[in-house]
């Protein structure tokens, strides 16, 4: 892939115009909004982009709405240097780097929030979360003008979250999820992996542990949904430093609760552990 160094923009106004002029050629947008410390997972999203677009934009902002008022905002990694040299290397050629007053300009009071699908799973344990992603994602939106936009799968509440808004708004943009990527033993990759302790890191690999072992149960036949989550708690609950937040199975498209694996679900975990909190989840293809 060639090098390019992309334009660094930190304006939304700026942003637009570039993106009218964009459009105006017929030229495709793609956006990828990420948190910034990026890694592989974000990267494949870059490339996955790259290929569905003539220009590809990625937006690090570390949006302080869909964090808690106990989580992590102040000591979220931010490394925007190194993000650009690791964007650049794809061939990406906007980067998206606004700050907070321009995202959320004071006396801003519009929110977006998407009820019902955001009610259970990650959703009672991070209040408020999902209403910050949306309005974000919605400002984003707003700002690049994309034609395309890519999320992770690896947050699969949140991809089927930003579906629900684009399709109740009809805001026209194609949302495309990329699969998880994984460190060599499993542990899906996360910004937040960085936190963990030799111990806790090593621990860490029995959310992806337990969610394969019940993969394998499923395609072997088994149908009962909650044998499945309740052997993948047992799995990570032999860990010291780890904590069950819920372990569930979901109809992979409404994520509506599953008792028997009679469709496409979705195997879906978030533990604490060592006092960094992890999610993981699998999709449970239909088996004839
Ligand atoms: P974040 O910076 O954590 O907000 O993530 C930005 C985007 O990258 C989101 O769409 C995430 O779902 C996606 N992402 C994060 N980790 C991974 C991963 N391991 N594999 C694929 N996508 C990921």
């Amino acid at each position: 892939m060639s090098r390019t160094e992309p334009r660094i923009v930190e304006r939304v106004d700026e942003l637009q115009r570039w993106a009218d002029r964009e459009r105006a050629a017929g030229r495709r947008i793609a956006l990828v909004p990420t948190m910034g410390a990026l890694h592989e997972g974000h990267l494949s999203l870059a490339r996955l982009a790259r290929g569905l677009a003539d220009r590809v934009v990625a937006s690090i902002f570390v949006n302080p709405t869909q964090f808690g008022p106990t989580e992590d905002l102040e000591c979220y990694p931010r490394e925007l240097d190194a993000d650009v040299e690791r964007l650049a290397a794809i061939g990406v050629e906007v980067v998206f780097a606004p700050s907070l007053e321009e995202i959320y300009p004071p006396g801003d009071s519009t929110w977006i929030e998407v009820e019902g699908l955001t009610d259970g799973m990650c959703g009672p344990f991070r209040p408020g979360h999902f209403r910050g992603v949306t309005t974000v994602v919605a400002r984003l939106f707003h700002a690049a003008k994309p034609h395309v936009a890519v999320f992770g799968e690896k947050d699969y509440q949140q991809l089927q979250v930003v579906r629900r808004m684009v399709r109740d708004l009809r805001l026209d943009v194609e949302i495309v999820g990329g699969p998880t990527v994984r460190e060599a033993d499993g542990l899906a990759m996360s910004s937040r992996n960085a936190y963990l302790s030799p111990e806790g890191r090593s621990q860490a690999r029995a959310l992806c542990a337990g969610l394969l072992e019940a993969r394998a149960l499923a395609q072997a036949g088994e149908r009962d949904a909650g044998y499945l989550a309740e052997l993948v708690r047992e799995r990570i609950e032999k860990e010291p430093l780890a904590e069950v937040q819920y372990v569930e199975v979901r109809d992979a498209a409404t994520l509506e609760p599953v008792e028997r694996l009679n469709r496409r679900a979705v195997l879906a975990v978030a533990a604490v552990v060592d006092g960094t909190r992890l999610i993981d989840n699998l999709v449970l293809e239909e088996t004839p």
